[in-house]
């Protein structure tokens, strides 16, 4: 049985334990405090109360963290790819085993609504899989044979790399970016967001359960501005993989720049889901409620921007408001949940502003479903219509359950406001004119395009954005270009003209 009451009796043992133990780090293979003794508190986003105290981690202990990594790196890097691989199986084996227990803290620390999170543990063991396949062909290169030259390719391993990560789908995005790290044979500091914390403890120890060596992996809690930045500045980490928002992805840069630090950085978006009038009218209104709502609308390829065309335009958002009369908005645990509590009360406030902004500037704001009983950390799905794109809230990413209905007339029009952004991480075309949709592929700023459906993930497919959506692309092979080197070797075949000085 999976209702409310069952998932609450699940989780009481685990929240139990972990308010008990509190949030450490884990360094070497060991669970520590911060050096200091310092903690600060990560809380439930349903009714605010006490999950865990977490370390809150310094430069110091980023240092010994580093230095964990830096020594394991040494024998990390030459282990057999295929005993690497057999290690990421066995964690994918034990994400599989705590699959249920991962959903529910998952859910209690951010808010998500089961419906959506229950697979993420599946998404974070499929991960580890698909890159633990890779391992065997990291290294793997060219040959580029040229006159008297055999030239060939080669990667190795970068170093220890800093991962950090956000608290919107926090264990999902842990794994996407370790496995590829460990799968290449460097070792990692991870710093997840201080907001959701619960789930990143659960992986280091399901990694050290499933026999990877001590150090090879190592996870420091805090703040962002505190460990993070010690993290982003300290010369031994050779590469960061960020995942987070735009203005911390551009402040990493900026710290990492003193010690040329590589960035991979995936950062917001402010995605358009682009409705002609020849589209499945049906189809394309369920895509559009499932981008814009599901995952509370926290999410980086949310559809935030309906780009709906004008003759159509009153009967979609007609039919949109129809349907999110019905969304369900409620206890994040509760498997008939659509909607659950944002992350916290700031970042609710900060979103009530912008739609407060949107009435002011002149928009009009359905919001036929948010509760008036509940914490103040809910809200529902949001409808604004009669909006422009030079609005505030159709230009800054809001990441909540808020969509913002722009009128376009022609595919010239549509075009226009859909790259009439910042940002160009994702992009949803609806139409049943082919040629109009490869036209528009090639001329959308997008990192990645889904036409007719929404977003759809398959692992070796490239994952990222373009402009202040990001730098670099993550899946396949391409997760490797961040964690390793290519090195060039060009072996002599004849003897090659050497021109002679001093004779
Ligand atoms: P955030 O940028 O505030 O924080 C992300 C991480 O960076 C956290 O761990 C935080 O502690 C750390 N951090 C903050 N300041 C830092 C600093 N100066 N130096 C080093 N680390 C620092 O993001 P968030 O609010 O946690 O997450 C929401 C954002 O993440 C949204 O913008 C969303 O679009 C983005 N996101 C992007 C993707 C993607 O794949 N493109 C996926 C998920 C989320």
């Amino acid at each position: 049985m999976t209702d409310l009451a069952t998932h609450l009796a699940t989780l009481a043992p685990h929240l139990s334990d972990i308010r008990t133990r509190g949030i450490p780090n884990h360094i070497n293979g060991q669970a520590c405090s911060a050096h200091s003794g310092m903690t600060f508190q990560t809380t439930s986003p349903l009714d605010g109360s006490l999950i865990a105290e977490v370390a809150r981690s310094d430069a110091s202990d980023v240092n010994t963290a580093v230095q964990a990594a830096k020594t394991a790196f040494d024998t990390w890097h030459t282990t057999t790819p295929t005993a690497r691989k057999a290690v990421l199986h066995a964690i994918a084996d034990g994400i599989e085993a705590r699959a249920h227990e991962i959903a529910l803290c998952e859910c209690w620390d951010t808010g998500q609504a089961y419906r959506f999170m229950a697979k993420a543990a599946q998404r974070g063991a499929d991960n580890f899989r698909y890159f633990a396949d890779l391992a065997p062909g990291v290294q793997d290169g060219q040959s580029l044979p040229s006159p008297g030259l055999m030239n060939v390719t080669t990667r190795i391993p970068i170093g220890p790399v800093g991962v950090i990560t956000p608290w919107n789908t926090p264990f999902m995005l842990s794994t996407w970016k370790i496995a590829p790290a460990l799968a290449a044979g460097c070792t990692v500091v991870h710093k997840p967001a201080e907001l959701s914390p619960w789930t990143a403890l659960i992986l280091s120890e399901i990694a050290k359960e499933a026999g990877l060596p001590p150090g090879v992996w190592n996870l420091i809690n805090g703040i962002g501005h505190e460990a993070g930045r010690a993290l982003t500045q300290h010369p031994e980490i050779k590469a960061i993989a960020f995942v987070g928002g735009t203005a911390t992805g551009t402040a990493i840069m900026a710290q990492g720049a003193a010690t040329l630090k590589r960035v991979h950085l995936e950062l917001g978006g402010k995605n358009p889901i682009v409705v002609f009038d020849d589209a499945d009218f049906e189809r394309a209104l369920d895509a559009t409620l499932f981008m814009a709502y599901s995952l509370n609308g926290e999410r980086c390829t949310s559809a935030s921007r309906l780009l709906v065309q004008a003759s159509i335009a009153d009967r979609f958002e007609a039919a949109l408001i129809k349907r999110i009369k019905i969304i369900r908005v409620g206890h994040p645990l509760d498997p008939n949940t659509d909607i659950g509590p944002l992350i916290g009360a700031a970042h609710c406030d900060k979103v009530s502003g912008s739609i407060r902004r949107a009435q002011t500037q002149g928009a009009t704001v359905t919001a036929p479903n948010v509760p008036t009983d509940g914490p103040k950390t809910f809200i529902g799905p949001t409808l604004v219509t009669n909006a422009t794109n030079y609005m505030d809230i159709a230009r800054h990413e809001i990441f909540a359950p808020v969509l913002t209905s722009i009128r376009f007339t022609d595919d010239a029009d549509a075009l226009r406001i859909a790259n009439d952004t910042p940002y160009g991480l994702a992009a949803y075309l609806w139409t049943s004119d082919i040629n109009r949709a490869m036209r528009l592929m090639d001329q959308l700023d997008a990192g990645m395009i889904w036409v007719n459906t929404a977003n759809l993930r398959h692992l070796p497919t490239p994952f990222g954005g373009m402009k202040a959506s990001g730098i670099g692309r993550d899946g396949g092979a391409q997760s490797f270009d961040i964690y390793t080197e290519q090195k060039h070797i060009g072996i002599a075949t004849q003897d090659p003209h050497i021109p002679r000085l001093g004779v």
